[in-house]
């Protein structure tokens, strides 16, 4: 059997997948079982910081499995307490707790919102407002979280205690925040997953007013937004918030799994030994991947970054059958003529892998691709959409 008809029988099916096997890659070029070469614009949805087998992040990770895999939260290890400490001095947050993906890092700020509620302000206070269209996991709870019914609709009943405010709508926000006993508002500066849509920048800065005025916690997920991705370490940075918890995943390992929910002042001390934990979490291999990847994303990289984006931007804006774009960094929303799903197939036989969101044609490549790939996959790109 082929690897496509043994992966139809043996796995779920929970993923529309490309025709495509991936076998290796070198930076931002991805080779499939027949020797094809792509190039990456996805990033492995935003993971492979720095494209395939980079060298320096290789070693590290390299060092670091060959002195030990894993020891379990009961030992302090180095890469884990190391990798925090690089975070909070990066971004003022004081303490953080070490998960394997967005979804767990997104829980982890639930629960902490809920107990720093429940002991502050009372009972009933467990609500937490979410925007529509958002994304933010696939567990029961964090799906309860996500804004979007039709990822509800087949898992009733989902966690309570979550109540959606329309986007950019500040009349919605005030009177959810009126009606319903309210933790925390957790939000993406952009949603990603919801078709690169970036919220307004009044609707964040009255977010941020009436979780002052109510001791309203912050949580912003930067799971796809974070790490680099838009042009800042974390996007909430460029936009001078100062959130109470915010969590992180997809790009912050460079490729291997782990979450982060980073916890400002306030809500520091609210997890005590036992209220919470991981058996992989903090894992020293996968620490040891995100010390490099961040130590990496300097003002060099990050600029870098803003100058790609620049690029792109320029290319594709009013570019046959392009309509629109959006987002910020190397996240990029692109609404084109063609559908989205056709864009991304005929892109894949020229060579360019591309992701959609919504009905948007979604680029996500690492940080990293050099201009030369660059301008290859957006010929491809304009190309396809003008034909
Ligand atoms: C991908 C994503 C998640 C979920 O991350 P997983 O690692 O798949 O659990 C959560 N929030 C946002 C904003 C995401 O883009």
């Amino acid at each position: 059997m082929t690897i496509k008809e043994i992966d139809k029988k043996y796995i779920a099916n929970t993923y529309a997948r490309f025709p495509v096997a991936i076998t290796s890659g070198q930076g931002a070029i991805l080779t499939d079982d027949e020797g094809k070469d792509y190039i990456d614009m996805g990033s492995g949805i935003g993971v492979n910081i720095f494209g395939a087998s980079d060298k320096q992040w290789l070693e590290a990770v390299r060092e670091q499995l060959a002195k030990l895999q894993h020891t379990s939260n009961l030992y302090y290890t180095e890469p884990c307490a190391r990798l925090a400490e690089i975070l909070c001095s990066r971004t003022g947050m004081k303490k953080v707790f070490f998960s394997n993906s967005g979804a767990e890092a997104n829980e982890c700020a639930i629960k902490v919102a809920r107990k720093y509620a429940q002991e502050k302000k009372g009972d009933g206070y467990f609500n937490i407002i979410t925007v529509e269209g958002s994304f933010h996991g696939r567990t029961i709870t964090t799906l309860a979280a996500t804004g979007q019914d039709i990822f509800h609709q087949d898992f009733l009943p989902l966690t309570p205690g979550f109540v959606y405010t329309k986007a950019n709508d500040i009349n919605d926000l005030l009177v959810k925040v009126k009606e319903n006993k309210i933790a925390a508002i957790m939000f993406e500066t952009i949603q990603g997953e919801g078709g690169v849509v970036p919220l307004d920048n009044d609707f964040i800065q009255e977010m941020v007013k009436i979780a002052q005025e109510e001791d309203i916690l912050l949580i912003v997920d930067e799971v796809q937004t974070g790490n680099g991705r838009c042009g800042s370490l974390y996007s909430y940075m460029d936009l001078g918030l100062n959130p109470d918890i915010v969590t992180t995943a997809k790009g912050l390992g460079g490729g291997l799994p782990i979450g982060a929910t980073m916890l400002g002042d306030k809500v520091k001390d609210v997890l005590t030994p036992g209220s919470h934990g991981s058996t992989y979490g903090g894992n020293p291999v996968a620490c040891a991947g995100a010390i490099n990847v961040i130590n990496r994303l300097d003002e060099k990289l990050l600029a870098g970054v803003r100058e790609k984006a620049d690029y792109i931007k320029a290319e594709l804006e009013g570019a046959e059958g392009i309509l629109s774009l959006t987002g910020k960094g190397l996240l990029i929303g692109i609404e084109t003529t063609k559908e989205a799903q056709r864009v991304v197939s005929e892109c894949r036989e020229k060579g360019v892998l591309l992701l959609t969101a919504k009905h948007k044609v979604r680029l996500l490549p690492p940080l990293t691709i050099s201009f030369d790939q660059l301008s290859k996959a957006i010929n491809v790109i304009k190309e396809v959409c003008a034909s």
